[in-house]
């Protein structure tokens, strides 16, 4: 993942913060990785290379993950312009991105 990015939150549309983020890989073992978390107070929403998801330290719930991918890549959302986002990939040395409509976004309170 690239180091300089500054995601979006999918949910309210605020730059990120990077944080590490570890869980318990099963036994001992515990594991860190470069993430993304939403500053807004209650907002559980994470990106990492995985894309978007709702940070929990148990499974992931599949229904909370919002991917956009290119190849072996997460996008993340770099900006808004008017009614639509800009997505761009993460993955260093890629520049592709995407758009889509803002319906896009999980609405906050679903
Ligand atoms: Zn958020
Ligand atoms: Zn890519």
């Amino acid at each position: 993942m690239k180091s300089d990015i500054k995601p979006l939150c999918d949910k309210h549309l605020l730059k990120m913060e990077a944080v590490g983020v570890s869980a318990k890989m099963g036994g001992s073992d515990v594991w860190t990785w470069p993430a993304f978390r939403c500053p807004t107070a209650g907002c559980d929403r994470l990106f990492d290379s995985g894309g978007y998801r709702t940070f929990s330290e148990g499974p992931v719930d599949p229904d909370s993950s919002n991917f956009i991918g290119c190849e072996d890549g997460a996008m993340f959302i770099e900006r808004v312009e008017e009614d639509n986002l800009i997505w761009r990939c993460s993955k260093v040395g890629c520049q592709r991105s995407r758009t889509t409509d803002l319906a896009f976004c999980p609405r906050s309170g679903v």
